[in-house]
């Protein structure tokens, strides 16, 4: 049995790891079109920011280990087209020669390019880019670009496009590496994947070190910065009430977020679905014949909502896991996303899992979403913080549907939402969350988990 997977990142790795482990007499061979497979792309802004001292660290496993797991890497190759009829896929080496690689069962994991929103000076024939300072962010090559613009201009001032998680991040990571920085997100408010009153909040901790925050801002140039004026660049926005607003800086950052990469499989035959990502099944089947997908380049089951699109690195491991499985004759379905997340910005951390009020009601809820807020541990012992929680309900069943954290970073936000999101997946009422067994002392935690005391505020509110 050959199997051949396409991308060596989350979803790709993960399929060849597992099929290694179930059956350690398949040959796999994973076609990377870069040199770096299975790097955490996720711990990018680490890297930037000199918190993570080499590039290097951020590989999840060395080129060695995945050799010792019994795959066959063919980095610097771009895989061109799928002959699915003939059970061949045609490549292109590091040397520029084409070639034909027989499979029995292939597995897609080309995952998602950044998305370069409509901003002059950022495509066509006269675009700016990593040479002017101007950079989108996804792939190692983005990330030795960025380094090299910080380690050779010197830049002591950055614009960043997009206030979503990453963007926010490299808000983080270039504050620390000590330029002065400004966020722009056309949204009425930072980490828009949360509710306004929780992106408040983060926004209050992005200005309380020194971002300049400006939400409601729309990008509609980049240009180099004219001589006399400051910065080598120049970013031209409108502010959401009209006004012309512009920043000079010296380099600018565009993360505006991902779409699907889907042209080969597309060109192939695969069906698109949400947001033009491959429609796959639960098995993680395209349709086509021994062709499967995962990660972010395919639509995402959600158990809540059915299929979205929702391209997170949890899901790539858990959805390549599934393909590898399957492709070796396995029967394993992917169990489906909450969309849990978490994301530290300078002290503070915000988490999610599940629906929020507006996602939660065209899925045909009625939900309820109540703030309160907790300690992390009993506040007589040093260090304790608030933690703010949003607790999203539906009010016909009392069923727990989503759950939004904010606290600092020392307060175990993610384990938190994480303990919502196993009540989700198993769906639990907001009132049964009370029941669970969870663990308590006083440095650590309080008799009533904090989330235990968000969901009861709940229940309360709403009379369940
Ligand atoms: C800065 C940053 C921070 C992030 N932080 C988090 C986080 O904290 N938590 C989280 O859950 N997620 C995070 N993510 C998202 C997460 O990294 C992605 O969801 C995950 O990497 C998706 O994995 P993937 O394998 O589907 O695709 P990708 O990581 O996009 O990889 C695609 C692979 O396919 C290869 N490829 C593409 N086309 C071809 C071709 N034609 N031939 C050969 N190879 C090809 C690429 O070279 C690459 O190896 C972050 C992403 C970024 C960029």
């Amino acid at each position: 049995m050959h199997l051949v997977m396409i991308g060596g990142s989350d979803a790709g790795i993960s399929a060849a790891l597992r099929a290694r482990e179930l059956d350690p007499g398949s040959e796999v061979t994973v076609v990377v079109a870069d040199a770096f497979p299975n790097f955490s792309i996720c711990g990018i802004p680490y890297y930037l920011s000199g918190e993570v001292t080499h590039w290097r660290n951020l590989a999840h496993r060395t080129i060695a280990d995945l050799e010792a797991a019994g795959m066959g890497l063919r980095l610097d190759t771009t895989a061109r087209r799928i002959d699915v009829a003939g059970r061949k896929l045609l490549v292109t080496g590091a040397d520029g020669r084409e070639e034909l690689l027989a499979y029995d069962k292939l597995i897609v994991g080309t995952g998602a390019v950044p998305v370069r929103p409509p901003i002059g000076g950022l495509s066509g024939p006269d675009a700016l880019g990593a040479p002017e300072g101007l950079h989108l962010l996804h792939s190692m090559g983005d990330t030795f670009a960025v380094m090299r613009t910080l380690e050779t201009a010197a830049p002591a001032s950055a614009v960043i496009v997009g206030a979503g998680y990453i963007g926010l991040e490299m808000a983080d990571a270039l504050t620390v590496r000590g330029l002065q920085v400004t966020q722009m997100e056309q949204l009425e408010e930072v980490l828009p994947t949360v509710d306004p009153q929780l992106g408040a909040r983060v926004h209050a901790e992005l200005t309380a070190h020194g971002v300049e925050v400006m939400p409601g801002t729309t990008v509609q140039a980049i240009s180099r910065a004219e001589a006399g004026q400051p910065g080598r660049l120049q970013v031209h926005a409108t502010a959401a009430d009209g006004t012309p607003v512009t920043r000079a800086a010296d380099m600018v950052l565009v993360v505006a977020g991902v779409r699907p990469d889907t042209t080969l499989a597309a060109e192939a035959g695969a069906t698109l679905g949400v947001k033009g990502a491959i429609s796959v099944d639960t098995a993680m089947r395209t349709g086509l014949p021994d062709v499967f997908a995962a990660g972010d380049c395919v639509v995402t089951h959600h158990r809540l909502l059915g299929q979205t699109y929702l391209p997170l690195g949890t899901t790539a491991h858990k959805q390549g896991r599934v393909a590898g499985e399957n492709a070796l004759g396995g029967d394993r379905q992917f169990a489906g996303s909450l969309g849990t997340q978490v994301v530290k910005i300078f002290d503070q951390a915000t988490a999610r899992t599940g629906l929020r009020d507006h996602e939660a009601k065209p899925a045909g809820f009625d939900p309820v979403t109540v703030e309160s807020e907790a300690d992390d541990h009993k506040a007589y012992y040093p260090g304790s913080h608030k933690i703010t929680m949003r607790v999203t309900g539906d009010r016909a069943t009392g069923r727990l549907l989503g759950m939004q954290l904010f606290g600092h970073k020392n307060a175990e936000i993610a384990k938190r939402i994480d303990i919502a999101a196993t009540a989700i997946f198993h769906r639990m009422t907001v009132d049964a969350v009370s029941d669970l067994d969870l663990s308590y002392t006083p440095p650590l935690g309080s008799p009533w988990e904090a989330v235990q005391m968000g969901a009861q505020a709940w229940v309360r509110d709403t009379r369940h």
